[in-house]
């Protein structure tokens, strides 16, 4: 390619072979049938293979063209009409063959033309193998303001240019060199399937080596060796006011192992909301804080890492433990004194947001931290957090339930504990999807409640951020207000600084405020154990994962707890019909891998900080469930001595907008 194409491609990221070679096509469009210019029909793309004549330049326009020839087939000619082309493209039309796809149609004058067809020009004396006709062509993302016709040239050459001596990671070279040339160029549709599936074999196989190399240098790492003597085990089974359930049992004596084995851990605790992970954690710190090390607790947002702080204190206090809550409210003097008390390491446990990464944060001997709501944070953050301490041990916690195959991909360096059971006496959280005209009723139930001296959310989507973000909270805050006269309605959204957002939710949890109306940012973690009923209004426009994720808002106590899915006037059938499953279950696993398959990755995750490595052919909802089997071939190969290389895969993909992980 010319040099100013080169550059753009090598500033998106396209630098190597291997980069177009993976470039696959998005869709094929099949131009294997040449039709005749007498059969031409208006609106039906055809491929022809014909003789131009009588080509001249119309208008000039800034150097280009616009090119006009009659195409002749034998059968008959039709006007071809190309724009924007230089005048050495006239030259090179006149008299000379070629194959044409385009789609036929009427002119302003009414005659049938062919406005800007793919054309690929037979050499004389060559047999017609065109690359953009006659054949199965691909249709490739235009990327780097590339389209589809040159990427195809430059999959072209960059197979010819591709010897049969690279790398591949499990198939042989040669059957990868086949697959990409199915994959780019296609006999059938079917050999297209094949190739690519082989070749998302081969990523998955990268991808898999990856998670296990990570996973080594993860398990090589030493760590404080902290034991849990039979004194301070004892202390801890004091500390807590209630019995463990079985799961939350399980998950401590994971942990416990980790800490004293001297290699520093590395846990993901995966638990549904309600299931109880911020105990675990305090178990966890507790631990820690008896061997005398420091443990720090990061949350995603203050009036979280308040009430973690509220939680920890409560049942760590008492055995001696000292912790501090630092968060963006704690300023001035009384910052610069809890400071020097982290780094003196007169504190023990330091609960708060991201504030513990910044760079003032000092510890004296930080050996374990917990990061609550991970997905919440980016990479950055946590980094920056653990490096405040040497190689200090890890455990990550999350609520939303990934299906085992993304969970693999996402976390597959981590060893996980789960927590699949419920504290004792929660019942299940009866849900309701309800029409817009069952409204009423809705919130005469909730009137109810307030009665009862529970507390109800409402929930309503904010479709864009910011000024509708808040007109739609107080709209439906106006509306549940005059249904509930006499009952005080607080209004909670993303625009509100953070401080009024933790005194709006303070005065919820104290009761003074009986009803929140909020957007979503009630979503995490909130632990309000009086909340009996969670309404979500226009309930459609969320993923089943988030509404879960939502109703665990409620059902934090041994009262019986409801959720109502009021569904907007516009949603359609099939959108009530998703909704019903949550009617039915209440299995976050199930209900992720329903998300899963009807929403893809992002919804699930998070867009932002989804940490799904990039895929350039796998498709992480189809193909993932084959990752399982990648990993068991990778440790199997290492285990004979032998590494996984691919000279295909194991580079960074380009970071573009349309070719994206999708
Ligand atoms: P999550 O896993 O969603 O973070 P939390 O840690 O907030 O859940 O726990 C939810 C509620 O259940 C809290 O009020 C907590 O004190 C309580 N809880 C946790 N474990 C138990 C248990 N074993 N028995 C009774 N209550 C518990
Ligand atoms: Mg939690």
């Amino acid at each position: 390619m010319g040099p100013a194409r080169a550059e753009k491609l090598s500033a998106s990221g396209f630098r190597t072979v291997a980069d177009f070679l993976l470039a696959l096509p998005f869709r094929y469009e099949d131009r294997r049938r040449y039709a005749t210019v007498v059969g031409l029909e208006r609106g039906k793309p055809a491929t022809l293979l014909v003789r131009f004549h009588g080509a001249r330049a119309v208008r000039m326009r800034r150097g280009l063209l616009r090119v006009e020839a009659l195409a002749d087939d034998g059968t008959g000619a039709v006007r071809v009409v190309w724009h924007n082309r230089y005048p050495s493209f006239v030259k090179a039309l006149e008299g000379s063959r070629a194959a044409l796809y385009g789609e036929p149609a009427a002119s302003p004058r009414g005659e049938t033309r062919i406005e800007n067809p793919e054309t690929e020009f037979i050499a004389a004396g060559e047999e017609a193998d065109p690359v953009h006709s006659g054949r199965i062509v691909g249709v490739y993302h235009r990327a780097a303001d590339v389209s589809s016709r040159p990427w195809r040239t430059l999959a072209r050459r960059a197979l010819d240019a591709l010897g049969p001596d690279f790398a591949a990671a499990a198939a042989s070279p040669a059957e990868v060199l086949a697959a990409l040339e199915s994959a780019h160029f296609p006999e059938t549709p079917e050999a297209a399937d094949a190739g690519r599936a082989l070749l998302a074999r081969e990523e998955l196989l990268v991808l898999a080596a990856g998670i296990e190399a990570k996973r080594e240098r993860l398990r090589a790492r030493r760590g404080l060796a902290l034991p849990a003597s039979e004194a301070l085990r004892e202390r801890a089974r004091r500390a807590v006011p209630f019995p463990l359930t079985g799961a939350q049992k399980r998950a401590v004596g994971e942990i416990a192992k980790d800490l004293k084995s001297g290699r520093a851990m590395a846990r993901l605790l995966q638990g549904d909301v309600g299931s109880g992970k911020t105990v675990v954690a305090g178990l966890a710190l507790m631990l820690a804080a008896g061997n005398r090390v420091q443990g720090a607790l990061m949350a995603p947002t203050e009036i979280l890492a308040e009430q973690h702080a509220e939680s920890l204190a409560s049942w760590l206090t008492a055995a001696g433990v000292r912790l501090a809550l630092l968060t963006g409210r704690v300023r001035g003097a009384a910052r610069t004194r809890l400071l020097a008390e982290l780094a003196a390491g007169r504190i023990d446990v330091l609960v708060g947001t991201h504030a513990l990464a910044e760079a003032p944060v000092a510890f004296r001997r930080l050996g374990l931290v917990v990061v609550d709501e991970q997905h919440r944070f980016g990479v950055a953050h946590r980094a920056r957090l653990f490096r405040k301490g040497d190689a200090p041990h890890v455990l990550v916690m999350t609520a939303t339930p990934i299906p085992r195959s993304l969970a693999w991909a996402i976390y597959g360096e981590l060893d996980v504990s789960v927590l699949d059971e419920k504290p004792p006496g929660r019942g299940e959280i009866q849900t309701r999807v309800r029409p817009e005209e069952g409204r009423p009723r809705v919130y005469a139930f909730a009137g109810e409640r307030v009665a009862e001296g529970e507390r109800v959310y409402v929930v309503v989507p904010a479709i864009e951020e910011g000024q509708r973000e808040v007109a739609a909270t107080r709209e439906t805050a106006a509306r549940i207000g005059a249904a509930l006269q006499g009952v005080r309605i607080g209004v909670l959204h993303g625009r509100m600084p953070p401080a009024e957002r933790t005194a709006v939710l303070r005065d919820f949890a104290a009761g003074r405020i009986p009803v929140l109306v909020s957007t979503t940012v009630v979503e995490v973690g909130v632990d309000v154990p009086e909340a009996t009923l969670m309404i979500v209004e226009n309930a459609e426009v969320f993923g089943l994962a988030q509404l879960h994720q939502l109703r665990g808002r409620v059902g934090r106590s041994e009262r019986k707890s409801w959720c109502a899915l009021i569904a907007g006037r516009d949603a359609a059938p099939e959108a009530l019909e998703r909704l019903s499953v949550l009617e039915r279950t209440s299995d976050g696993f199930l209900i992720a891998e329903k998300d899963l398959e009807a929403r893809g990755p992002g919804d699930l995750l998070g867009s932002r900080q989804s940490g799904l490595p990039a895929m350039r052919v796998a498709d992480p909802v189809r193909d993932l469930a084959a990752l399982g089997e990648a990993r068991r071939r990778v440790v199997a190969l290492r285990e004979k001595g032998e590494e996984v290389r691919s000279d295909l895969f194991g580079y960074p993909a380009p970071k573009s907008e349309t070719r994206g992980p999708r």
